[in-house]
């Protein structure tokens, strides 16, 4: 494969980064991850925009335009020939030279590095017509989820508890009430109406749960963002869980209780349908 580090275009066994950067030292960093269907870049705006308020939000310096970043991963694609897949962008404070909790003068060059996975067949995924099923878990998350930081312990380890346990994801719950998933935004639907927890920064602000939620209301169907507990999950109609690399994916099984009679619905169905037709007309 080759990876992208700091302006150059490297195979990946020849890409070096400094043991001193932020990002390895204290996961000082943010990221994203954009899908690609047939040689398109899926929502590559909404990316940019969620990465720029990432930095935005940690004070660190963007080291490209928009411009930019579309060429770059344009050239991963081509260089990696990627046709369905995704492409990883990460950008740390950078190496401050030693280990410091004070952040290293403004000037410092952030780290930037890129890299593609090949998913051939990313957009047929088996599990969209079985659903998944996912466990509870408490969030013990910190308080500014809606920064995409690479500080992403907490999550995996709840992935491990939910594989443990014999499910596909876990859902986080503070207060009583779903967060979100693993990796994903969570979703429910009862009577027709789809639930889904409102923007704050208790969630990540999901490119996907943006671009669903709008074809959903452009289709006429009903949306409520609002908090959920897990009981009331547990006797939807359906659920399910939005993300860039997994679109619309159905939940059919919450904590071993069978939603919807542990078959994927049509609420689901409809929106990945809608979701993967009108990505790929807006794809770049
Ligand atoms: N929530 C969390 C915690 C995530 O990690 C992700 C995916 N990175 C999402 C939601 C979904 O966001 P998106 O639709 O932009 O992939």
């Amino acid at each position: 494969r080759t990876v992208y580090v700091n302006g150059d275009y490297v195979p990946e066994d020849q890409a070096q980064v400094s043991v001193f950067d932020r990002g390895f030292l204290m996961a000082d960093g943010v990221y994203e991850v954009v899908s690609v269907l047939g040689g398109k870049l899926i929502d590559f705006d909404g990316h940019m925009v969620r990465l720029k308020r990432s930095l935005a939000e940690l004070s660190i310096t963007n080291p490209l335009t928009d411009e930019a970043f579309l060429t770059a991963h344009r050239e991963l694609l081509t260089r990696n020939a990627i046709t369905d897949g995704l492409v990883y962008l990460q950008v740390t404070r950078g190496n401050p030279g030693d280990r410091d909790f004070v952040y290293p003068p403004a000037d410092t060059p952030p780290t930037l590095i890129m890299f593609t996975q090949a998913k051939p067949g990313l957009a047929d995924a088996p599990a969209a017509k079985t659903g998944w099923s996912v466990v509870s878990v408490e969030d013990l998350r910190w308080g500014r989820r809606d920064i995409k930081t690479v500080q992403l312990l907490y999550p995996s380890m709840a992935k491990m508890e939910a594989r443990a346990r014999g499910a596909d994801d876990a859902w986080m719950v503070e207060d009583g009430h779903v967060t979100e998933g693993t990796s994903n935004n969570a979703y429910i639907v009862k009577n027709g109406t789809i639930i889904t927890r409102q923007l704050s920064h208790d969630i990540l602000h999901g490119i996907t749960r943006a671009a669903v939620l709008r074809f959903a209301r452009e289709a006429q169907m009903k949306v409520e963002e609002r908090p959920f507990t897990i009981t009331e999950a547990q006797e939807a109609d359906e659920a399910f869980i939005t993300s860039a690399s997994s679109f619309v994916m159905p939940v059919v099984r919450i904590d071993d209780a069978p939603i919807g009679g542990g078959k994927v619905g049509p609420v689901a169905t409809r929106l990945r349908e809608i979701y993967l037709e009108e990505s790929l007309k807006l794809g770049v």
